[in-house]
């Protein structure tokens, strides 16, 4: 579960999240979507203890990401927008390193490695340079070294970003899976379709505020809007 109440950050004088709570119960997909530069990834930055808030409350199954980032990081499988590799390493060797990183059995990362590889189809780049990869690619062994763990908790920065729609519907489908075994998800995109299709609830930040959060069917009745781009275009 996730909670996060009267968060705010400040980057100098500039109010980035102005007080934003929510929270992310097990078992479900929390959308989070709002325009470029609304403070979705800071949110996550700081739910993975990356970036620290200026005042406010999180917790992630419990832990505060700022009093013990390394149990946080235990905990949860984290996607940054922009995958963030070693460019010398093979993905073979960099899931190695991610396994040790985090004390994963070898036996078990073998077998995460060798499922998740064949579910997106990159066995062919295993002994290339992450660095010569497509970005598709590169996103791929991001998701895959966020996995390995198997975290209960999954922040995901527009994971969908850069992968063809046969490794979309893959992650899609993963997803729900995680879902169904009691997870809590937290998702942001830019994809209203995608959107509507998997999360359980959506909060919709403008401005470093959640203007408006709710199931589809709340947010379609409070916006009188039959579609979320509509909602979106309307509240942003
Ligand atoms: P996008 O849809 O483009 O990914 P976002 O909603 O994820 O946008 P953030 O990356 O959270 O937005 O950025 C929110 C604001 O915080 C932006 O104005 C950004 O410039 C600012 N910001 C983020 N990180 C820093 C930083 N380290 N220093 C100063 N300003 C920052
Ligand atoms: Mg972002």
């Amino acid at each position: 579960m996730i909670e996060v109440e009267r968060l705010l950050k400040k980057f100098g004088e500039k109010i980035v999240l102005n007080g934003i709570g929510f929270r992310v119960n097990n078992g479900e997909i929390y959308g989070l979507l709002g325009p470029n530069g609304s403070g979705k990834s800071t949110t996550m930055k700081i739910l993975v203890g990356i970036v620290r808030p200026t005042s406010g409350q999180v917790l992630v199954d419990g832990v505060d990401p700022t009093r013990d980032s390394i149990k946080v990081k235990e905990m949860v499988g984290y996607v940054p927008e922009i995958p963030v590799l070693y460019e010398s390493l093979t993905p073979g060797e960099f899931f190695n390193f991610i396994g040790s990183v985090r004390g994963i059995p070898k036996e078990e990362l073998e077998e995460r490695v060798s499922q998740f590889v064949e579910a997106f189809g990159i066995e062919e780049y295993l002994d290339q340079f992450i660095g010569t990869l497509s970005f598709g690619t590169q996103q791929k062994v991001s998701l895959i070294s966020a996995l390995l763990h198997d975290p209960q908790v999954l922040i995901l920065d527009e994971a969908m970003n850069g992968l063809d729609p046969k490794s979309a519907r893959i992650l899609r489908e993963l997803l729900l899976e995680f879902k169904k075994e009691g997870r809590s998800i937290i998702f942001s995109t830019h994809i209203l379709p995608l959107a509507e299709m998997i999360c359980d609830r959506i909060g919709l930040i403008y401005k470093g505020e959640i203007i408006v959060e709710g199931t589809m069917e709340e947010l379609k009745e409070r916006a009188h809007e039959e579609n979320l781009e509509d909602i979106f275009l309307k509240l942003t």
